[in-house]
């Protein structure tokens, strides 16, 4: 559950379990917040250690790695999803797990900060969810939702242009 690098989380693990009144899950669950303090984890574990967690998915966990680690995540939350599903970076109807796997790789890890930032912005003004401000959008020549398909990439439908 802990990842590859998880070396550190299973020495905290003696210390802490005989602390954690004999229940292992509260023992695992502290190691894991321990490490993640720590900053022994890399990025992949520490994602790992996160999703595990009830409730908490990719999009929360690339919150966490990006806002409160520092690390190079690209969170894809409602807007990125909507912006990056119109410009055709990814198919229409893919769901947000798979949105992370397809999208956030391919963002350079020194942009993912101010890219997921400037989405996010953009979504709340311009690319809303209703009646996206095509008319105005500076992106519209980019953006196959907004030039009516005209721009090579995925189909509306969510097919691969041409296909
Ligand atoms: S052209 Fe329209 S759909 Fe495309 S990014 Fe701009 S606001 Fe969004």
């Amino acid at each position: 559950m802990l990842g590859p690098d998880s070396s550190l989380v299973a020495l905290i693990l003696g210390v802490v379990l005989p602390l954690s009144a004999g229940d292992p899950q509260r023992a695992v669950a502290l190691a894991g917040m321990l490490a993640l303090v720590s900053g022994a984890l890399d990025d992949a574990a520490v994602e790992a250690y996160l999703e595990s967690l009830p409730g908490v998915g990719p999009k929360t966990a690339a919150c966490v790695l990006l806002f409160a680690m520092g690390r190079a995540a690209f969170p894809i939350d409602t807007h990125v999803h909507r912006i990056a599903t119109r410009l055709g970076w990814i198919p229409a109807n893919t769901t947000a797990e798979k949105a992370h796997r397809l999208l956030a790789p391919r963002v350079p890890p020194d942009i993912r900060y101010d890219l997921h930032v400037a989405m996010v912005a953009h979504g709340r003004t311009f690319c809303r969810a209703q009646r996206p401000r095509c008319d105005v959008c500076v992106l519209r020549d980019l953006c196959a939702y907004g030039s009516g398909g005209r721009v090579a990439g995925w189909e509306l439908d969510g097919r691969p242009a041409g296909r």
